[in-house]
Order: structure tokens, then C-alpha cells, then sequence
């Protein structure tokens, strides 16, 4: 009995410095949105067969003022089922219509990914919010607005997303299904879920030309895609062979490190005007990789 209260103890103890954990951390970010500390980085994202970049996935970064710049893996997990989930994605929000404005003044017609939280998904007034926005910055930009939802946080409640992606596209908004493989895809969420395009968790990717198995599974993907009418995106592309085998299997479009990694909107424009538009695996050398 005793060591019994002892563990309850324990238990409230550890579960104490967790909260407290938590609440330094959460306070640290309301923070850092406050200061300013906050910045997307673009990865680009092209279409194998052209060569031409499509557009890019805004990815977040923080500069920590003693930190240093921190990656979204060490503090999201902290946040995403938060309260500042909807800061994150309100901030998100706005400063992807500003960098699309921004391109779009430059003439360049890309489109702009941007990750939203599960949590923001199931809010009631997402969709307002967001056509809020758009009407702000111009219902043009729309259609070059795309809105990545991970698979896992999809299927927890299918049939309000599945409205959401409904009421987005009215907006002229796309969706893209993210991280795909690495929840449950079953070819019924492929076929209910009215998601634009699909992203092949860069974890296949990656060990695809190792692996027969991770192979399979990548063609068969990219078979389903065309079966379902859906685009099709390879994350994770890392060298030139990944580019080759991914456009023999028949994918649309390519992000990685092998094309590029996620950088500030300076280094894109500095990137962008020197990559050369050609198709992906017949000019694409070992020498562009690196
Ligand atoms: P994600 O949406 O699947 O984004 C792709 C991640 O893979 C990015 O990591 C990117 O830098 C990385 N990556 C891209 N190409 C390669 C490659 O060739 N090799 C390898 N090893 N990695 C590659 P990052 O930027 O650290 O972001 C991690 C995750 O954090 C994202 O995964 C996304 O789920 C989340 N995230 C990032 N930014 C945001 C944001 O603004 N809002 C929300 N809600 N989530 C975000
Ligand atoms: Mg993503
Ligand atoms: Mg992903
Ligand atoms: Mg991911």
C-alpha cells in the first residue's frame, strides 16, 4: 500500500514538471511569434517530366535568440495540440499570402504549399478565417494556395475534413495529402478523401533504391494516383537516381534536397534564377546534385 502512494506520488510529481515543461515552452513561442523570431523557408518543388519548379512547401524556422535556429521537429510536437496550434497557422497563413503576392508581382506563377495543423482542421471557423484572409490579400491568389494535410491527422475525423477540403476548394484552394504512406492509406481514404494531390512520405523514398519492397510500394502509389485521378509528388527526392527511377515509375512532380533545400525567400530568388529548366532524368546529372 505504501509503495502504491509512493508511486501515485511519483506519478503527480513527474506529470507536474511535464506541464511545466510544456507551459516554458509554449510561453517561449507566444514569445517568439511577439519578437518576430518566426520565418517560413521555401523548399521548391518541380515537375519531372519539364524541369520547371511548380512552386514550394513553406517550412517554418525559428531564430532562437540563444538557440540558434531551431528546427519545427523540436518544438512543434509541443505545440500542434496547443492553443498556439491556431497562432502557428493564422501566422502561417499570412505570411504565405504576402510571399505569394510577392511572386506574383515578379511575374512568377508559382504555387505555395503551406502545412496546417490537425487541430486548426477541426476548428469550426478555419474556412472563414481563411477566406477572411484571401479576400484581404486578393481571392486571385487562391488557386496558387495549396494546403498540406498529413495523413494521420486526416483520418481522425474524415468526415469533417473531407467537408473542409470541400469548402476550400469552392475557394479555389488545392489540397495535398502529406506524408503519405505512413498512416494507414487504405484505397478507401485514397478514394473518399477529395485531396488534390498525394506526397509519398520521403521514408519509401529513401530507402526505394535499396529495397524492392520500398520500390513496390512507391510504384504502386503512383499506379493508385493514376487509378484515382490524383497528382502525385516524391518527397525526399536526394540524388539524381531517385529522379530517374521516380520519373520511369511514372511521378509528377519532385522536392528534396537533391533539387534543392528549404531556404528564405532571398536565397530562392538567388536559386531560381540559376536552375536550369530541362527535363529530369535525361539532363539531370550527378553535377547538378550536390
Ligand atoms: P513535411 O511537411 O513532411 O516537410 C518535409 C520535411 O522534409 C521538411 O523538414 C524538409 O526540410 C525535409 N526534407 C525535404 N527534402 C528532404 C530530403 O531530400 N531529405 C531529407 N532527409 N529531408 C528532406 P522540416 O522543415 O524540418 O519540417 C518537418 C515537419 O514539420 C514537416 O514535415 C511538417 O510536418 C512540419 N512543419 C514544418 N513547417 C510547418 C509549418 O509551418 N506549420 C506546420 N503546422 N507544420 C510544419
Ligand atoms: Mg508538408
Ligand atoms: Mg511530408
Ligand atoms: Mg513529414
Amino acid at each position: 500500500k505504501q509503495a502504491g502512494v509512493g508511486f501515485i506520488r511519483f506519478f503527480d510529481l513527474d506529470e507536474d514538471r511535464e506541464t511545466k515543461h510544456y507551459r516554458r515552452i509554449w510561453l517561449e513561442v507566444e514569445n517568439g511569434f511577439k519578437e518576430g523570431e518566426f520565418e517560413l523557408f521555401y523548399q521548391p518543388k518541380i515537375n519531372m517530366r519539364t524541369g520547371e519548379i511548380v512552386g514550394a512547401e513553406a517550412l517554418i524556422r525559428w531564430h532562437h535568440p540563444q538557440k540558434g535556429l531551431v528546427m519545427p521537429d523540436s518544438f512543434l510536437p509541443f505545440i500542434e495540440r496547443s492553443y498556439l496550434s491556431e497562432t502557428l497557422d493564422k501566422w502561417v497563413i499570412v505570411q504565405a499570402l504576402n510571399q505569394l503576392s510577392e511572386w506574383r508581382s515578379m511575374g512568377l506563377e508559382w504555387q505555395l504549399s503551406i502545412n496546417i495543423t490537425s487541430r486548426s482542421l477541426q476548428q469550426a471557423h478555419f474556412v472563414s478565417n481563411l477566406a477572411k484572409r484571401l479576400k484581404e490579400y486578393g481571392t486571385e491568389l487562391a488557386p496558387y494556395l495549396e494546403i498540406e494535410v498529413l495523413e494521420t491527422s486526416a483520418l481522425e475525423d474524415m468526415e469533417h475534413v473531407i467537408a473542409v477540403i470541400g469548402q476550400c476548394h469552392a475557394l479555389g484552394i488545392s489540397f495535398a495529402l502529406d506524408d503519405f504512406g505512413t498512416g494507414y492509406s487504405s484505397l478507401q481514404y485514397l478514394r473518399d478523401l477529395p485531396v488534390d494531390i498525394i506526397k509519398i512520405d520521403q521514408s519509401f523514398v529513401r530507402k526505394m533504391l535499396h529495397d524492392p519492397n520500398d520500390l513496390s510500394i512507391v510504384g504502386g502509389v503512383i499506379s493508385l494516383c493514376r487509378v484515382f485521378n490524383r497528382q502525385v509528388i516524391a518527397e525526399g527526392v536526394e540524388t539524381a537516381e531517385h529522379g530517374e527511377v521516380l520519373l520511369l515509375l511514372g511521378c509528377d512532380f519532385a522536392q528534396g534536397y537533391g533539387i534543392a533545400r528549404p531556404m528564405d525567400a532571398g536565397a530562392l530568388m538567388v536559386w531560381q534564377a540559376q536552375w536550369q529548366v530541362k527535363p529530369f532524368g535525361l539532363v539531370h546529372n550527378q553535377a547538378m546534385f550536390g
